[in-house]
């Protein structure tokens, strides 16, 4: 049967998608859409078109399985023209999710009602692409400029009831019958003329609108392609007739297609559907049942995983040791969630029910009941072992005991209970509530149902995961410790921490090293005595320049922590470069990236050779969510693949004096160089 079929009632052609599970616009469905229209123009006894689909939602967007093969008309764009050209008024019947060329074909429709649950968006700007079948030029005729704006360059989607308002759509259907109200909106449109073609409409822009929407978005587009491209196109909406401004949209759909940022925006969207699979884990194994969750410690983790789970409606048992500490971490808890109410989201009745779901205790045993606790203590082996010695004698049979170490071994935690099998590593990112990337720690014996258990749990807390194998600092913090090194280097070399950022800032990270460590607190991972000054960092420590929360560290800061250069931190660097008898030279912003950046790739391909990364692209994946690597260079594994591999090594080979003996170049990175390899496919 064909995914399109066809019924005529009382002079309605009702065209129907079935094509599971979102009417993704494969080719079939375009066969079947345009086959419709060519119908519908011949058949005298049609007088009006009703599009519509079965199943969850409208057409959910592109068929991703087609993105990498070669194009089989007929394409999107001339769908969307025979469907506007066509003699017959056309009602789009929109339900779900109607996003990308699922929303282009409704705006080439000469009519739209939807349900008040469906939604409408291009989300195309997320793959570093515009919507390419006349949503650029369609859109802003319909809504106007500053929705169109909005909507094509964040790709946000709207809801039916805001698409009402700005045009996007004309009516709102009952929920439960949009087909019937669509044939009666159909059969009332029937003999309306001339139909409404969008193509026809113009658009106007206010003077200065597009430099205005440059400016208030500068932040956020900063450094991505295709908003700008986006915003080119409609302001060619407003100037040209359609046809060339159509001819505009194509010319630079396609330079996106084929741009490196888009293929690294593409590779990161499939690369985390990839990191989901977990090697030599069965896909259908039974998973555990997690319905209460335990943490043990209230601080700065402890109370961000907490959030995660109270946040998906999970109860949570939050264990401290004095009251105080509970009290303040509590109460953190509260701070942050009326610190986004008052954004807006959550309400505020969600935030006291979420708190509802919260069971702050000093007694260890209260975690007995639940089926998941996370230790969130102090980073030393000592008191995590004893913690879970302690989960171990009371934790209910089958439960998962987690730890949320950023270096410490899982197998050694492991060992002191007596079901290795049930411990693993839950890695979050600070501030945990807020950081996508979860790395879920493998340990020598971690059992498949519990890897496979922790990976379904982090979907419902909304987190990007990706397994990793025991290392110290697994595969991010492992990565990013030979940046930290050369940066600090640098320093002392001739760099200062300005421009050591700004190189950073400038390809296209959130913040540099030195502004990291800042944010972090540079005491993080410090002995603690301020007699011992091995490196900048410890001088800083010893002077109580802590980072922000002190409001110096690599920098100053005022009241607003706004930083600024500091003169006390030069003074410093220049004693560290008397001390070991340098003499400083200019350093390059090239020399920074291949000091800092080269290592993390070659750090990542001996990650990779030592089986602690499942594949290439889940260190992507890591880099992308936990440490802003910009999502438009794909992670440092693509950004090597599109630098090549043999660039990275020669780049490497040139300070190997510099990076010192326990610097080892990574024989898989070289064999990539030699070979012309790639990383990602
Ligand atoms: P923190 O000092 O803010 O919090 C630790 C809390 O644990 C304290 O409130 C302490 O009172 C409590 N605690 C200590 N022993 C306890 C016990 N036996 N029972 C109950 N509570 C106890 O530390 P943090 O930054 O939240 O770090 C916690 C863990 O998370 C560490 O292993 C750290 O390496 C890891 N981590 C930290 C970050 C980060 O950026 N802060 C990021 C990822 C992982």
């Amino acid at each position: 049967m064909s995914v399109i079929s066809l019924r005529k009632q009382d002079g309605v052609l009702i065209v129907t998608s079935d094509n599971p599970p979102v009417n993704a616009l494969g080719l079939a469905v375009r066969q079947g859409l345009m086959e419709a229209i060519e119908q519908a123009s011949r058949d005298d006894e049609i007088k009006t078109v009703v599009i519509r689909c079965e199943g969850q939602t409208f057409f959910a967007g592109a068929d991703i399985s087609e993105f990498t093969k070669p194009p089989v008309e007929p394409l999107l764009p001339a769908i969307v023209e025979a469907i506007e050209a066509c003699p017959k008024p056309v009602v789009a019947a929109v339900h779900g999710t109607a996003l990308g060329g699922g929303c282009e074909v409704a705006i080439s429709c000469h009519y739209r009602i939807a349900v008040p649950s469906a939604v409408l968006g291009l989300p195309e700007v997320k793959l570093g692409l515009l919507p390419g079948a006349s949503g650029t030029q369609r859109l802003p005729r319909l809504v106007g400029v500053e929705a169109a704006l909005e909507m094509a360059t964040k790709g946000e989607n709207v809801s039916a009831r805001r698409a009402r308002e700005i045009g996007l759509i004309d009516r709102l259907a009952n929920e439960d019958s949009l087909a019937e109200d669509a044939i009666t909106f159909a059969k009332e449109v029937a003999n309306i003329r001339p139909i409404p073609r969008t193509s026809e409409k113009k658009v106007a822009a206010e003077p200065g609108i597009f430099q205005a929407f440059r400016k208030a978005n500068a932040r956020k587009f900063r450094g991505f392609e295709a908003p700008e491209e986006i915003i080119q196109c409609i302001e060619a909406a407003t100037r040209l007739p359609f046809d060339e401004g159509l001819a505009v949209e194509r010319q630079t759909f396609m330079k996106l297609l084929f741009s490196s940022q888009s293929a690294a925006q593409r590779h990161i969207f499939f690369a985390q559907r990839k990191a989901a699979r977990i090697e030599g884990v069965a896909e259908g194994i039974a998973l555990r049942d997690i319905r209460k969750v335990g943490v043990i410690g209230a601080g700065t983790m402890g109370g961000g995983i907490s959030m995660n789970f109270l946040s998906a409606g999970i109860p949570v048992t939050i264990v401290e040791q004095q009251a105080e500490a509970l009290e303040r971490g509590v109460g953190v808890i509260r701070k942050n969630y009326e610190a986004s109410a008052a954004k807006g989201r959550p309400t505020p009745d969600q935030v006291e029910q979420a708190m509802g779901l919260l069971t702050p205790t000093l007694a260890i045993e209260d975690v007995s009941d639940c089926d998941l606790v996370i230790e969130a203590v102090f980073e030393n082996m000592d008191v995590k072992q004893d913690v879970f010695r302690k989960l171990d004698a009371i934790a209910k049979p089958g439960a998962i005991l987690a730890s949320n170490t950023s270096y410490l071994s899982i197998d050694e935690i492991a060992a002191v209970t007596g079901r290795p099998g049930d411990v693993l590593g839950l890695h979050f990112f600070s501030p945990a509530n807020v950081m996508k990337l979860l790395e879920i720690v493998r340990g020598d014996k971690t059992a498949d149902d519990v890897l496979a258990t922790a990976m379904a749990v982090s979907k419902k807390i909304k987190k990007v995961a990706v397994i990793a194998g025991v290392c110290h600092g697994f595969i991010g913090n492992r990565m990013l410790m030979p940046r930290q090194l050369e940066a600090e280097k640098l320093l002392i070399e001739g760099a200062t921490p300005e421009q050591v950022d700004r190189v950073h800032v400038d390809f296209g990270m959130p913040m540099g090293p030195f502004q990291m460590v800042d944010l972090a607190g540079t005491d993080i991972g410090w002995h603690r005595d301020p007699g011992r000054i091995d490196n900048i960092r410890d001088a800083l420590c010893a002077e109580g320049r802590l980072g922000q929360k002190k409001q110096a560290g690599f920098y100053d800061y005022d009241d607003k922590r706004n930083p600024s250069p500091s003169q006390r931190v030069a003074e410093i660097i220049e004693t560290f470069r008397a001390k070991a008898n340098v003499t400083t030279r200019t350093v390059s912003d090239a020399e920074i990236i291949e000091r800092t950046l080269y290592p993390i790739v070659n750090e990542g391909a001996l990650i990779l050779e030592e089986g602690i990364a499942q594949r290439a692209s889940d260190i992507d994946v890591v880099w992308v969510f936990g440490y802003g690597w910009p999502v438009y260079r794909g992670g440092p594994m693509f950004w090597c693949d599109l630098e090549g591999a043999k660039k990275i090594v020669v780049g490497l080979e040139k300070h190997m004096d510099k990076f010192g003996p326990h610097f080892s170049l990574s024989a898989l990175l070289k064999e990539k160089a030699d070979s012309g390899g790639r990383f990602n496919g």
